[in-house]
């Protein structure tokens, strides 16, 4: 049996991967101080093998037993999360990574990252593959995270090349799935909340910029994929069927038989124009690809969310 510890085991992310990998048969250890995360999200998880441990790992901490798996997804996620949280999300980018892969090397362990398809910025290659190197603009406000997840991939390749630490970086695209938080500021969830409770469908700019929304279980089976691969280099995890937001909102009204309307607000500072995985090497070097399309990935969200939580 492998142990496995999860670092934001709480958060949407986390708590989707504590549930597959125990599935698997992996002890699970979940670290997260609920800074975003929620014990809502684990507390349905009955398994002895399942072990949480409420830790902020932007201090130094140590695990009391063998760890085979780091997967290192603690951070802000959300524009609304890391715009309130700004040094919070550079310190857990920095010292939370380097607490991380210090884990890592000292357990052994095979260490894999969440990093985000925000480090190719407002891309000027169209979709993006792994050998584009961005276009981030370092001091906007969403620089905090950006910036984090460049030089925690920065981090992790040092480890790899100077400390010898088997390392794997996945680079996530827009992903969904039960457990968004309704006001986590994120697309989908967002316009779920509003067309459930027939409010106002609330898009930013004119909705020509576009997305490409990876359901949560296609995106975990691509991760387990890479972390159990010997693959070093980032892999872009997301699926390729890009739309614009306007066409995202028009779905979830359908989906949702809502009565609501579109309406547009300013858009956010360096919001990205397109964002679309191009998932050549993942198909090549696991195997991967997404398999559940955006009707069925919405109504599985729907009903494993139930309407309750989701207009809260
Ligand atoms: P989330 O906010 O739901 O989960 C993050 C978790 O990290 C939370 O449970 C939070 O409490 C925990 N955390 C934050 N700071 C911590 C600290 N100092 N110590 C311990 N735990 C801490 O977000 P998510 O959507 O599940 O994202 C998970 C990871 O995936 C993040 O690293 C994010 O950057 C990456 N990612 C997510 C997406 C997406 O679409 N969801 C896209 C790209 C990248």
């Amino acid at each position: 049996m492998s142990t496995c510890l999860i670092t934001g085991g709480a958060g949407f992310l986390g708590s989707h991967l504590c549930e597959a990998l125990l599935v698997r048969g992996n002890r699970v250890l979940c670290v997260d101080n609920l800074e975003t995360g929620s014990l809502e999200n684990i507390s349905h998880i009955r398994d002895e093998n399942f072990v949480y441990l409420n830790i902020d790992i932007t201090q130094p901490f140590y695990i009391d037993e063998k760890v085979d798996f780091v997967y290192h997804l603690a951070s802000p996620a959300s524009p609304i999360d890391y715009l309130r949280l700004p040094l919070h999300t550079l310190k857990v980018g920095a010292y939370g990574t380097h607490n991380a892969l210090g884990l890592a090397k000292f357990k052994r362990a095979r260490f894999l990252i969440a990093s985000t398809s925000e480090v190719y910025g407002d891309p000027e290659i169209h979709p993006q593959p792994e050998s584009y190197w961005g276009n981030v603009n370092p001091i906007g406000p969403r620089g905090v995270y950006d910036e984090a997840k460049r030089y925690a991939e920065a981090l992790t390749m040092a480890y790899r090349r100077q400390q010898g630490v088997d390392t794997a970086i996945v680079r996530i695209f827009n992903t969904y799935g039960p457990r968004m938080r309704p006001h986590d500021g994120r697309a989908v969830p967002t316009f779920l909340r509003q067309a459930l409770q027939d409010q106002p469908v609330t898009v930013f700019g004119d909705g020509s910029q576009t997305r490409s929304f990876c359901y949560v279980d296609d995106l975990i089976a691509g991760i387990i994929a890479l972390a159990e691969s010997d693959y070093g280099d980032p892999v872009n995890i997301g699926n390729p069927n890009e739309m614009s937001l306007l066409e995202m909102a028009r779905t979830i009204i359908e989906v949702t038989e809502s009565r609501s309307e579109i309406v547009f607000e300013p858009l956010p500072v360096d919001d990205p124009k397109v964002r679309q995985p191009d998932i050549t090497l993942a198909k090549q070097v696991l195997g991967w690809e997404p398999k559940i399309d955006l009707y069925e990935g919405l109504k599985k969200t729907l009903e494993l969310s139930g309407v309750e939580r989701l207009a809260r």
